[in-house]
């Protein structure tokens, strides 16, 4: 469950938070041009309904927490920083690296005494800090732009969140010359594995048949998903202008490129 993509790249982002922003997009749909404060945009989402009702700070949330090992992370912090309905700490933490850390694993909730689930509460802080634009004031926030467009650009232009024609093999240079051999030789190798690569049946790599990409598109569309799309693209660009670097469609652009490539480790935990 605990499924980090390019584990050995800079982004730290999971798969599963890109599938669960999608499905909050329909929960989120009714929510746009809301002007209540934070707290009450977060209270509002029907994560926070069902992820947290009493916290009694006990720190089992924490303890159990399998990214509170490897990052400078605390759910319980971050639950009690809510509850507390302060409005500065609640935006410092929408601005923060900490709430994309949480791999959304779900772990919390089998272990809260009082049935909370501290990863809820963080799906709506990372959704309300796409919405407010202040994901692009933390390294990790800033990385949204790069699982939008090499993620969620694929489901939209294949139906799958990863192709195997789609990759960028210059983006995953740990993965070695061997990828360039197997994309040679692609048919071949994923027929020997049993997929149906490019094939117009049932099966795994199958060809998604552009009526279903049709449909696909309109769901994002009518869910608000294209709409958060160019929301992410709108705040990643005024940040690049902001910090002077060249911003485009591509992800060869200079801010792309930073934003992919650099790894400051401060969120990291060292101390272990
Ligand atoms: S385990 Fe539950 S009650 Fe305890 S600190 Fe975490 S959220 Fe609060
Ligand atoms: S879902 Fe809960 S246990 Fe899992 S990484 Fe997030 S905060 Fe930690």
């Amino acid at each position: 469950m605990y499924m980090l993509i390019f584990c050995q790249s800079p982004l730290i982002l999971p798969v599963q938070e890109f599938f669960i922003t999608l499905s909050t997009e329909i929960i989120y749909k009714g929510m746009e041009g809301n002007s209540g404060s934070l707290y009450e945009r977060l209270m509002s989402d029907i994560h926070m309904q069902e992820g947290l009702s009493a916290c009694i700070n006990c720190g089992t949330c924490t303890a159990i927490c399998p990214a509170a090992m490897f990052y400078k992370y605390d759910p319980r912090e971050i639950v009690v920083t809510v509850a507390s309905r302060d409005e500065q700490k609640i935006e410092e933490l929408l601005k923060s690296d900490t709430i994309w850390a949480c791999g959304e694993c779900m772990s919390c909730k089998t272990r809260c005494p009082r049935g909370n689930a501290p990863g809820l509460v963080i799906i709506a802080l990372r959704v309300l800090s796409e919405e407010t634009g202040f994901f692009v004031e933390s390294e990790k926030g800033r990385q949204v732009l790069a699982i939008k467009r090499m993620i969620g650009q694929s489901i939209l232009d294949t139906g799958y969140c990863v192709w195997f024609d789609h990759l960028n093999l210059g983006a995953f240079p740990e993965q070695g010359p061997n990828w360039q051999w197997v994309r040679d030789n692609a048919s071949e190798v994923l027929d020997k594995t049993g997929a149906s690569y490019r094939k117009e049946t049932s099966g795994a790599l199958r060809t998604i048949p552009q009526k279903d990409l049709d449909e696909l598109h309109k769901i994002f569309e009518v869910t608000g998903g294209m709409k958060r799309y160019e929301t992410i693209e709108n705040f990643s660009r005024k940040k690049a202008e902001e910090i002077g670097l060249q911003f485009d469609e591509t992800n060869d652009c200079e801010y792309f490129q930073h934003v992919y490539s650099y790894n400051s480790h401060k969120l990291e935990n060292n101390e272990g």
